[in-house]
C-alpha cells in the first residue's frame, strides 16, 4: 500500500479553520500511521487526540467523543462523507497509490463475455478512475458508473451498505466490476443479480463472486426462519450517528402484535461477547451496520438479522420483494 494522506491539503484546511483541539479518527488499516499523522497537528500547535474506537466506515463519525473531550474539530481519515452532522468535520479520504495496470490487464480474460461494465470503486481508488475508464474503453468496453444514490458520495463510489446506485444501472450493464476488496463486492453480489467481478487490488486477484450469492441468501433465509420461531427478541441499536438502519419502536410494536417479547438493547459496538450474556434471547435484530448480520453470521451463536430481514420474518415484506429491492 502506498497511502497518500494529502497532508498539504489538510494543513491548508487546518490553517483556515484554526482549531485548538481536534479528535482524529483513523480507519482501521491506517491506525498504524497515527504517530506520523500526529506530527502534522503538533507542527501547527494543535492538540490532537486519537480515537482508539473502531472506525469501520463514514457512519462511525465520533461526534459524542469529540464533544465529551471538548474538541472543536473532528478529522476523519479513510472514508468519504456519509451523513450530514452539525459538528465541524474534515474528511481525509486517503488515496491508495497503486499501479493498477497489471490487474486491469489480467481482468480482460475474465470480462471477455461482457461488453458493458457497471463500474464501482472504493474511495481509496477514486483518483485512478479516469485511468481505469480509459483502459477499458481502449479495450473495447463500455463503462457505466454506478449512480450517486444514498450514502455514496460520488458517482461510481460504493460503500458496504449502499448498493442502490448499482441497482439503478443493472438493466443497462452486462456485469459489474468492483475495484476494491471482497467486502464491497460481497455486498454487491447479494444486491444485484448480474455477475460481480472483483478486482482485488490488495491480493492481486480477479474473482467472480457469483457462487457466493446463493450461499449467503441461503444463510439469510435460515436466519429469517429462526426469527419467525423466536419468542424473545433483542433489537440492538448502536449509538453511531450513521448507523440507524430501521426504527426500533416500529419493530417492538410489530413483534408484540405477533405474540413475541421484544426488548431494545443499545451498544457502542456489537460483538458476540456483548450479546452472549442476553442468553434468554432467541434471536437478535441489529439496526446498526447491516453487514454485521450478513458478514459476521458465523461469529454469533444466536441468529442475528438486519431490519429488512426482520420485515420478511414479520410477513411485512415478501422474500421475492426482499430479493428484488436488495438484501442489504
Ligand atoms: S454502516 Fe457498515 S457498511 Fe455502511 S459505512 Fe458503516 S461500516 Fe460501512
Amino acid at each position: 500500500m502506498a497511502l497518500n494522506f494529502e497532508i498539504p491539503k489538510l494543513v491548508r484546511e487546518l490553517k483556515k479553520r484554526k482549531p485548538k483541539k481536534v479528535l482524529v479518527q483513523l480507519a482501521e488499516g491506517i491506525k498504524q500511521n497515527a504517530s506520523e499523522i500526529s506530527r502534522v497537528f503538533e507542527n501547527l500547535g494543535i492538540d490532537a487526540i486519537f480515537s482508539g474506537e473502531s472506525e469501520w466506515g463514514g457512519c462511525s463519525i465520533a461526534i459524542q467523543e469529540a464533544e465529551v473531550l471538548k474538541c472543536d474539530l473532528l478529522v476523519h481519515f479513510g472514508h468519504a462523507k456519509f451523513i450530514n452532522v452539525k459538528f465541524p468535520v474534515i474528511y481525509v479520504e486517503v488515496k491508495d497509490e497503486l499501479d493498477l495496470n497489471p490487474l486491469l490487464k489480467k481482468s480482460l480474460s475474465h470480462l471477455k463475455d461482457y461488453k458493458t461494465l457497471g463500474l464501482s470503486y472504493s474511495i481509496q481508488h477514486r483518483h485512478d478512475l479516469k485511468k481505469i475508464i480509459d483502459f477499458y474503453e481502449e479495450n473495447g468496453k463500455k463503462i457505466i458508473l454506478s449512480k450517486k444514490i444514498g450514502f455514496a458520495a460520488y458517482e461510481g463510489h460504493v460503500v458496504g451498505c449502499e448498493y442502490h446506485g448499482l441497482k439503478a444501472i443493472e438493466k443497462s450493464v452486462d456485469c459489474f466490476v468492483i475495484i476494491g476488496n471482497r467486502f464491497h463486492s460481497l455486498g454487491a453480489t447479494i444486491m444485484v443479480e448480474k455477475s460481480v467481478i472483483l478486482l482485488d487490488v490488495y491480493n492481486d486477484e480477479i474473482m467472480n463472486m457469483s457462487g457466493v450469492r446463493e450461499k449467503i441468501l441461503k444463510q439469510r433465509a435460515i436466519s429469517i426462519q429462526k426469527l419467525k420461531d423466536a419468542t424473545n427478541v433483542g433489537i440492538i441499536v448502536e449509538i453511531k450517528p450513521g448507523q440507524k438502519f430501521g426504527n426500533p419502536k416500529y419493530l417492538v410494536d410489530k413483534f408484540k402484535e405477533q405474540g413475541k417479547n421484544p426488548i431494545v438493547i443499545t451498544m457502542s459496538e456489537i460483538t458476540p461477547e456483548k450479546i452472549m450474556n442476553f442468553y434468554h434471547i432467541d434471536a437478535f435484530v441489529e439496526l446498526a451496520c447491516p453487514r454485521i448480520a450478513i458478514d459476521d453470521f458465523a461469529k454469533y451463536t444466536k441468529p442475528i438479522l438486519t431490519f429488512k430481514e426482520a420485515l420478511v420474518a414479520l410477513g411485512i415484506k415478501s422474500w421475492e420483494d426482499f430479493l428484488k429491492t436488495g438484501a442489504v
